[in-house]
Parts: structure tokens; C-alpha cells; sequence
């Protein structure tokens, strides 16, 4: 059994808070910059020229790339030949995120949902583990805002509508949501599952790299096809008008009860931040 010190793991996932809000991965910068290239219109290549210089500002400066430092989710696996010494899991990954948002001096968004009282200091987190095989503690961060969660949707198909529905279900849902969600954005779907368990499919997801290809073929061409008619909506950054409506859509599957289909849009807007660290 490996050992794994609380200090550790609290550090680890306050450099990630902290990291998040701050960098932005590389391939959704290499996005922007595909886009910028690709877009005719000059007022969508300004915005991505916008975008790339927040970028870099938040990186000279220190300060958040966005002023909605997001609700902390996290992604654990832990594995089974490991344990963290000195304080249980979950207490461990809360304490990190305090920690995170407290030193990294980011917004604090964590409220209660009816007195809109705020816990005042982001936490708790949204806390997701599994326990794997081998002995490490794998932990991915999701700094998530408010603005492109509150466009997200769930839903129970009848499962004759099939792949055409969930086409239709999901172009709708990026058609009414329109500039809210702070676009280009990121797509997560989850296609399966139970009524809970489709939206962790479609944020995990939303966890993938934009430059990835699906190891499945059909399920690699399904999200190009939904991704090119997402993009025909012409919505465009900032919901201002171009080709670029949607940097990426990754899709996740499980198996579902014979009666159901449910289905799970995650939007994520261009500040797409998320970090990962193996202890
Ligand atoms: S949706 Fe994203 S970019 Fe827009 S305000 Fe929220 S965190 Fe910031």
C-alpha cells in the first residue's frame, strides 16, 4: 500500500485552483488560433484576437482569465494500492480548494441555493471518485462558471428518436442558448447512462482535449457531424456572428435501460479551464 501525505494532495489541488484560473490549456489556445485564421469576418477575428490577449494578460499579470473564477468539480481516481495519510479524501480535495481559492485571491461563487448565502470560500466543491486498479491518485480540476452551466440541459429521449433526436435536442439547445454561455464554446455530451448519471458522462467529456479523436470511428464521426451542424448556426464568438459557434464536441456513451435515452448537453464556455495532476 503506497502512502500518500494530505499536505500533498491540499497543495496539489490549490496549484490547480490557482493554474486553472490563470492558463489556459494549449490546445484551446491552438484553437483560438485555428479559428482566427479560418473566420472571414473581422469582427470574429478580432474577438480572437481579444481572447488571446486575455490570455496572455492573465498569464503576465497573475490574475484570472475570467472575473467568474467558477465552481470547483473535481475528477478523482484513486487507486486501490493507495491511501492518503493524514485526513480523509474528500475532507483533503476540500481543504486543497479552499486553500486554491483563498491564496490564489479568486471569486468566491459557492452559495447556498436559496438564501444565495455564500459559504465564503468556495467550497464545498463538486467531489467525483472512483476507485481504480494500481497505486496513484489521479485528480482533474474543472474551475466551471456559472454563465455556460446554466445553458446546459438534460433530458429523457424515447429511444426511437435515436441519433436524430439527439442531433436535433442538441442544436436547439445551442440555437436558444445564443451568446449566453460566453461563445466559442465547448461541448459536452453524454448520451446514456441513468437521468444522473448522463450529465457526468457529458462533463467528463467536456475533461478531453479538443485536438483528440474519439478511439471509436463511429462515435469520432458522429461528433464531427454534430460539431460542423452546431457550427452552421453561425452564432460565433461572443454570439456576434461567424464560423465559429463551437471549438469542440466530444461525446461520451454508456449503456442505458432499455425504455430510455437519456441525454446530457454540457456547455462550456471559451474559458475552458481545467487541470490534471498524478500524485
Ligand atoms: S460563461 Fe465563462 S467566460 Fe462567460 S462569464 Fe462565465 S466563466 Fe466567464
Amino acid at each position: 500500500m503506497r502512502n500518500i501525505q494530505a499536505q500533498d494532495v491540499i497543495d496539489a489541488v490549490a496549484k490547480m485552483c490557482m493554474d486553472a484560473n490563470r492558463y489556459l490549456p494549449e490546445d484551446v489556445l491552438s484553437a483560438f488560433k485555428a479559428a482566427q485564421e479560418n473566420e472571414d469576418s473581422p469582427v470574429a477575428k478580432e474577438i480572437f484576437r481579444q481572447l488571446l490577449e486575455n490570455s496572455d494578460l492573465a498569464q503576465e499579470s497573475g490574475l484570472p482569465l475570467c472575473q467568474d473564477t467558477g465552481l470547483a468539480v473535481l475528477f478523482v481516481e484513486l487507486g486501490e494500492d493507495c491511501r492518503v495519510e493524514g485526513g480523509s479524501l474528500r475532507d483533503v480535495l476540500t481543504q486543497g480548494v479552499r486553500k486554491g481559492y483563498e491564496e490564489g485571491f479568486l471569486r468566491k461563487s459557492a452559495c447556498d441555493p436559496l438564501t444565495r448565502a455564500n459559504t465564503g470560500d468556495n467550497t464545498p466543491a463538486v467531489i467525483h471518485i472512483d476507485v481504480v486498479p494500481g497505486d496513484r491518485l489521479k485528480i482533474c480540476m474543472m474551475a466551471k462558471g456559472g454563465g455556460s452551466e446554466n445553458m446546459s440541459r438534460v433530458t429523457m429521449l424515447a429511444p426511437a428518436q435515436g441519433w436524430e433526436g439527439i442531433k436535433k435536442f442538441v442544436v436547439n439547445r445551442v440555437a436558444e442558448a445564443g451568446p449566453n454561455p460566453c461563445p466559442p464554446i465547448i461541448l459536452g455530451i453524454g448520451v446514456g447512462g441513468t437521468f444522473d448519471y448522463a450529465p457526468i458522462l457529458a462533463k467528463k467529456a467536456l475533461m478531453r482535449k479538443l485536438d483528440d479523436t474519439h478511439p471509436d470511428p463511429q462515435i469520432a464521426a458522429m461528433e464531427k457531424e454534430l460539431l460542423d451542424e452546431v457550427n452552421a448556426l453561425g452564432i460565433g464568438p461572443m454570439g456576434l456572428g461567424g464560423k465559429t459557434t463551437c471549438l469542440g464536441l466530444k461525446i461520451a456513451m454508456g449503456p442505458c435501460h432499455l425504455a430510455s435515452l437519456p441525454l446530457a448537453v454540457n456547455v462550456q464556455c471559451h474559458s475552458a479551464r481545467h487541470k490534471e495532476v498524478v500524485l
